[in-house]
């Protein structure tokens, strides 16, 4: 036990000798709705959380198309290249080609002759060679623009998505948050008419367990909560509002059974 819980009940104790004790069942009933209050509070921050999902959700497709849009864009680039450069080759062995054809004719000896055949076939079939491979880069062109196409008409229809959203978003934050705040005037309410220091014993455990149940009932000489066992002494002490005890194992604030 810490010193200054020590001394918070110590002045307790001394404040119930002198039968100033300013506990009374009445404020754990206050601080059990503050914990079924802030509850209903936690549904609601859920339905905004769910909402802003929904969000989050098509933010992260659309990073992922607006991604794989750029490394196509860089695909088409290196493809172009490739594409203007089996072109260049394409008309140079063309060129070849026809000069093979042109020459072939003209040739004064057998050596000329097969020297230019050898030439002209090797030129066929470097056109052929070159012809299948442009061909086949420029349908490979047209499958990456198909594909920027589908990631550029994705983004656009997912923007006016997203806009649609968050004005579903705004709609939905602004009717919870109203609930919310009622619940929170409440709460506060509440709070005010719970006298120190059990209003600061109850706050420590609500920052802890928020949502968790930050109160819990002596059980079968125990916590509730987390079963840790209470020597007799404190669990009546307990019960007759003579002293406020924070659970030593989940910290959480002990009340009354009946509370
Ligand atoms: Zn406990």
């Amino acid at each position: 036990m810490s010193l200054a819980r020590l001394s918070s009940i110590t002045y307790i104790t001394t404040l119930n000798l002198l039968n100033l004790m300013p506990m009374d069942i009445i404020h754990f009933s206050h601080l059990k709705e503050v914990q079924s209050l802030d509850k209903m509070i936690k549904k609601h921050l859920d339905t905004i959380e769910g909402e802003t999902s929904r969000k989050t959700q098509i933010l992260k497709l659309r990073t992922r198309r607006e991604t794989e849009k750029e490394s196509l864009l860089i695909e088409l680039n290196e493809n172009t290249a490739l594409i203007s450069e089996g072109e260049k080759s394409l008309f140079d062995w063309d060129k070849k080609l026809a000069k093979a054809n042109e020459q072939l004719p003209l040739a004064v000896s057998e050596q000329q002759v097969v020297g230019l055949q050898k030439e002209k076939d090797l030129s066929e079939e470097n056109v052929e060679k070159l012809q299948d491979k442009v061909l086949s880069l420029l349908e490979v062109q047209e499958q990456i623009e198909e594909k920027i196409e589908e990631c550029a008409s994705f983004l656009l229809g997912s923007a006016s998505t997203l806009k649609k959203i968050e004005e579903e978003i705004l709609e939905v934050t602004t009717a919870e948050q109203r609930e919310i705040d009622n619940y929170e005037s409440r709460i506060k309410v509440l709070l005010e008419e719970v006298p120190e220091p059990l209003n600061s014993e109850f706050k420590k455990a609500w920052k802890k367990h928020r949502f968790k149940s930050p109160l819990s009932r002596v059980m079968e000489g125990g916590c509730e909560k987390c079963r840790f066992l209470l020597d007799r002494t404190t669990q009546s002490r307990i019960e007759l509002l003579q002293t406020i005890e924070i659970c030593s194992q989940c910290e959480r604030l002990l009340i009354p059974y009946n509370a």
